[in-house]
């Protein structure tokens, strides 16, 4: 049975990681998407609500689980005895970072594989943080999330702006 874990923060989750999700479910028999949970880092979302997100708009993805996770991703991998990791490239730009990021975890735990899968040029510009910027401004995101993420953040930013 092969298992593999696409990690991320998914804050929040957008059409560009729905399409990885997608693709990397139909080669493995289980997905776990790992959603980190960084101190060092302020997310609109807290981790819960990041997995609640992610839950929903993959419920029609039986072998999908959503878990978050904190610390090494290859102590997570152990844990949740994956046999790989998937990441996605999306330009030049994210090359340097996600090679050493492999190569660090593959010296820390040489069982663990890292597997690229090349973004779809349609959801290649797609970033979270572009979502939220957009998002603050009172820019329609729909085009790149969910409708129920849409309104997710929508009402996130609301929130934010009450206190
Ligand atoms: P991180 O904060 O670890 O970069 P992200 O949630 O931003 O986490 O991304 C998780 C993974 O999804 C990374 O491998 C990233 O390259 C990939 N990814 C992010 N946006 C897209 C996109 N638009 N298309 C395909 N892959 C993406």
């Amino acid at each position: 049975m092969l298992k593999a874990i696409y990690p991320g923060s998914f804050d929040p989750v957008t059409y560009g990681h729905l399409d990885m999700i997608g693709r990397s479910a139909k080669m493995v028999d289980e997905l776990i998407v790992g959603v980190l949970n960084n101190k060092a880092k302020s997310p609109l979302f807290s981790v819960k609500e990041r997995v609640r997100m992610l839950e929903e708009v993959t419920k029609d993805l039986p072998n999908v689980k959503v878990l978050p996770f904190e610390g090494l991703l290859v102590d997570f991998a152990r844990e949740t005895g994956a046999d790989m990791v998937i990441r996605g490239l999306r330009a030049i730009t994210d090359f340097e970072y996600e090679l050493q990021m492999a190569q660090t975890n593959h010296k820390l735990d040489p069982s663990v594989e890292t597997v690229f899968l090349t973004t779809n040029l349609k959801y290649s510009y797609l970033s979270s943080t572009i979502v939220k910027e957009v998002a603050a401004f009172g820019g329609d995101i729909s085009q790149f999330v969910p409708a129920y993420i849409s309104e997710c953040v929508e009402e996130k930013i609301k929130q934010k702006r009450r206190v």
